[in-house]
């Protein structure tokens, strides 16, 4: 049996745990993960919105794209920690920020997308299947 994954924000009000094992594990370097993060890139895990559930208060950013996409993002009220990806109770599936895990070594990443965004200053690590954007 898979171990359950569990994580949460820097203060713990914003807490999540999942029921079955993420789609994929990987890494984004899209300019907006870098903003959103203010990091070089963000650690992601995909699950399916039925495998999740989801404790606390968070604040939703929405981001409309050009193509009529948009994106959302889910803070912790509290303490700002940016936790999952997707409207909640109404996404199919959820991003969830690989670095709110309780347990990091519990992270995998298998692949790398928008590496073509990807500052100088960052290195994508070794062995993963890099896509220069959204994988088709
Ligand atoms: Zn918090």
């Amino acid at each position: 049996m898979t171990k359950e994954l569990s994580g949460g924000c820097l203060c713990g009000d914003l807490r999540w745990k999942a029921h079955a094992p993420p789609h994929a594990m990987g890494l984004c370097f899209c300019a907006d993960c870098r903003k959103a993060s203010g990091s070089g890139f963000i650690p992601f895990m995909n699950f399916d919105a039925s495998a999740l559930s989801v404790t606390g208060r968070w604040t939703v950013h929405r981001l409309a794209h050009a193509d009529g996409r948009e994106a959302v993002r889910n803070s912790c009220i509290v303490c700002g920690g940016l936790v999952f990806g997707g409207k909640w109770g109404e996404s199919a599936s959820h991003t969830i920020y690989a670095g709110s895990l309780d347990d990091p070594s519990a992270f995998h990443p298998t692949i790398a997308i928008f590496t073509r965004d990807a500052p100088d200053w960052v290195v994508i690590p070794p062995g993963l299947k890099a896509f220069a954007a959204m994988p088709g």
